[in-house]
């Protein structure tokens, strides 16, 4: 019998951010070889990994809809088809370091991925099989943060875990204040009350009604062969 861990499926969100790293590109990547190597360290160890990957590091249809004429919806559109492209080249990194993925897009691009079908999706996890959820949810007006919530709750993860550009959640934006707080553990009410904009409210009140625990972990996920992993900042949120 293999040991049993803390978690045995978990969903990974990636934001677009965290793949562009310091890059000038839009994709760095080192980013996406050191995400690929730290999901191949967990799958080893039996553990069944999905992720979602979102957009923002190509294009977010919020800051682009208006501009000559572009709708919110065709702008969101093209938001979920850069998760497409972060997907494709996440799947590239990982499959060259052996590592089988799958890609499920919300909407059919049967040429380029998969369809989601849950059913498939969790099978492709038994057996080992990274899936990456791209697209998001399929709708215009979400985020992926949503979609990697809907996700979870769908394919019965135990826990979203978010890779982002910020070692935690701060009680202000530590870009802005430099005496902003780092909070070890929140609540979702408090996520919620303090409009702490970690995660986007849809997705918090989804992970809220359904037990979902968040953790947040540093986007820095630049080789730095003299960090342990052991060091990496994960921050807890609980339900209660
Ligand atoms: N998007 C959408 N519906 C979804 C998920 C994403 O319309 O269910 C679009 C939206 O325009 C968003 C873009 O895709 O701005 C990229 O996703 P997101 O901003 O969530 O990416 P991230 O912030 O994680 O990089």
């Amino acid at each position: 019998s293999r040991p049993s861990y803390k978690w045995q499926r978990v969903l990974l969100k990636v934001s677009g951010e965290a793949l562009a790293g310091d890059n000038m590109q839009n994709i760095d990547p080192k980013i996406t070889m050191a995400i690929a190597r730290e999901v191949a360290s967990v799958t080893r160890l039996g553990i069944e990994v999905a992720i979602v990957v979102g957009g923002g590091n190509i294009f977010r249809g919020s800051s682009w809809a208006g501009s000559s004429g572009l709708d919110r919806s065709s702008a969101d559109y093209i938001g979920m088809l850069a998760t497409v492209m972060n997907a494709i080249f996440l799947q590239a990194t990982m499959e060259s370091i052996g590592i089988p993925t799958r890609v499920q897009t919300a909407f059919r691009m049967s040429e380029v991925a998969e369809p989601y079908i849950r059913r498939r999706a969790v099978r492709h996890l038994e057996k080992g099989r990274v899936v990456i959820f791209a697209a998001g949810t399929g709708n215009p007006f979400f985020t992926t943060d949503t979609a990697a919530a809907l996700r979870c709750a769908e394919i019965n993860a135990e826990v979203v875990l978010k890779a982002t550009n910020v070692d935690g959640v701060y009680d202000d934006d530590p870009r802005c204040n430099p005496n902003a707080r780092l909070l070890e553990t929140l609540t979702y009410h408090e996520v919620t009350s303090k409009d702490l904009s970690v995660m986007d409210m849809t997705a918090i009140t989804l992970c809220q009604e359904n037990n979902i625990p968040a953790n947040l972990a540093s986007g820095d996920t630049s080789p730095s062969p003299e960090k342990s992993p052991d060091e990496s900042p994960v921050r807890r949120w609980t339900t209660a």
